[in-house]
């Protein structure tokens, strides 16, 4: 029985006060309250994690298959990175270039999860306007900049095979294709240009999620960590320390806020991974001109520790990186200084443009650089999806569906026929087990020496 949860990060890192992020501040607040779970109650699916997945989930159980949901989140729904996102709704859920997709899942495979990504990002567009959530996207298509002249023929290499082998009408663009479409920049070789994808204020969209399931009947519960959970003959009970869930399935979407002992399976599996964003004041248009800055697609260059930006509809700039291994305030702070460099190396005209806002959260990783879905091993009805290489925004927001669709063939099928893999639509890439990462006890350590070694190659070998 897990009663302490144990985690990989410092106990900062999981304390569920508000997240001071520009989306915090410029989203409606939920118009209802998510009261702790207190005392008994049933239902027929439990999740665990009120962000995309969850909510997604919770979504297609009662909308597609009628299904009595509760949703327990250990602080609020968007409390988690679903809250905090840079809000690029792109490719996710794998960390293979094109041509190692290829080699490691064969054309077939790799088509698959190029289908999938697709797929996802045009659900997360589709459902914004079904359920007519007030979100704004803006941008069409995304551009991965080359920071580096060395990796210029690799960038070219990876338009074509994603063109020839993948059906994905990607492009390499010269600075000055760049330039034209307002996204010039000294410091870069050109870019790859991925047609798919856009931005989306994160934060709105996720309460959009939780406002539409409330209404459709899901009951969602904040302040509600969940402890324990028990697999019975014909169901599961959710223990949290002030009421459970009778249920006949769980799903764990908690994505980098996963616990190392809940599920045991998953113990060393995952590595959450920090990513961090800075935005500023709104720049006038004499501000913005300075850089000839008038696109505004979602951006990211070719480090390993990327950087990803974007300018929002009002103006300011959004600036985000990974790296970082600790979350006490000095850390923090010392990675806010280093991504606001990074801003000003990048856009030396708006070194005075003052920084509004800093932020922090978890991404998670597998040691099988993809993304995974399905019956966690060992369990009969504890189910997962989680791992999206961070692009959780698109692969979230269509895995918890793919999940919510697996969890209700389980519940409906008979058990000769429950352990059917949705091979038709969940690439077989997202299925596969999540191996435990080599030396899973070492992950932070592993973490720092694997970051120190991206520096260099980022910057200097
Ligand atoms: C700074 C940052 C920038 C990012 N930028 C992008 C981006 O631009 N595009 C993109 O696609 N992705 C991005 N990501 C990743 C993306 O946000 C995530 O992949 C996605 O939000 C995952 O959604 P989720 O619902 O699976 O998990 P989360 O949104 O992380 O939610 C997990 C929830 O589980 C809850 N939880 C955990 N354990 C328990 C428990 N025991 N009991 C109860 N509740 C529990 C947590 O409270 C949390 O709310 C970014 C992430 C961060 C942190």
């Amino acid at each position: 029985m897990a009663t302490h949860l144990k985690r990989i990060f410092d106990a900062e890192a999981y304390e569920t006060s508000p997240v001071q992020s520009w989306w915090e501040d410029s989203a409606p607040p939920l118009s209802f309250e998510a009261p702790a779970l207190d005392g008994e109650a049933k239902a027929d699916v439990v999740i665990i994690g009120a962000g995309y997945t969850g909510l997604s989930a919770a979504l297609e159980l009662v909308h597609r298959h009628g299904m009595d949901v509760v949703v327990l989140d250990a602080a609020r729904p968007g409390w988690g990175a679903s809250g905090r996102n840079g809000g690029f709704c792109c490719f996710g859920g794998s960390k293979f270039g094109a041509d190692e997709l290829i080699a490691t899942f064969g054309a077939d495979g790799a088509r698959d999860v190029v289908r999938a990504q697709v797929e996802a990002i045009d659900t997360v567009d589709k459902r914004i306007d079904d359920l007519k959530l007030d979100v704004e996207r803006h941008g069409r298509g995304e551009v991965l900049f080359v920071h580096r002249a060395k990796f210029v023929g690799g960038i070219k290499d990876e338009a074509k095979i994603y063109r020839e082998a993948l059906g994905v009408d990607a492009q390499y663009w010269e600075n000055e294709r760049c330039r034209e479409a307002g996204l010039p920049g000294d410091l870069w070789h050109g870019g790859l240009y991925l047609p798919h994808g856009f931005g989306l204020h994160p934060m709105k969209y996720l309460r959009g999620l939780a406002e539409t399931s409330r209404k459709a009947g899901v009951r969602i519960h904040g302040g509600s960590e969940v402890r324990e959970v028990h697999e019975t003959a014909d169901g599961v009970i959710v223990s949290t320390s002030q009421g459970r869930v009778k249920g006949r399935a769980a799903l764990f979407a908690t994505n980098g806020y996963l616990a190392e002992n809940l599920p045991e399976w998953f113990a060393g599996r995952y590595m959450p991974v920090l990513s961090n964003i800075i935005v500023t004041r709104p720049l006038s248009q004499q501000e913005r001109a300075a850089h000839g800055w008038t696109g505004d697609m979602i951006c990211a260059d070719t480090r390993a520790l990327l950087h990803y930006f974007r300018v929002l509809p009002d103006g300011r700039m959004m600036f985000g990186g990974r790296g970082g291994t600790a979350t006490d305030p000095a850390s923090l702070e010392a990675m806010h200084r280093r991504l606001r460099h990074a801003f000003d190396r990048m856009f030396p005209a708006w070194t005075q443009v003052e920084t509004t806002h800093f932020w922090s959260g978890f991404v998670c990783l597998s040691s099988n650089r993809t993304a995974f879905i399905g019956r966690i091993p060992q369990s009969e009805r504890s189910f997962a999806s989680l791992a999206y290489w961070g692009g959780g925004v698109s692969m979230g927001s269509w895995m918890g569906e793919r999940a919510g669709e697996m969890i209700a063939a389980s519940l409906t099928r008979s058990s000769a026929t429950k352990d059917f893999r949705f091979r038709s639509t969940i690439p077989q890439a997202f299925q596969r087990p999540t191996p435990r990462f080599p030396f899973a006890g070492f992950r932070r350590m592993g973490l720092r020496l694997a970051y120190a070694m991206f520096t260099l190659r980022d910057e200097y070998l």
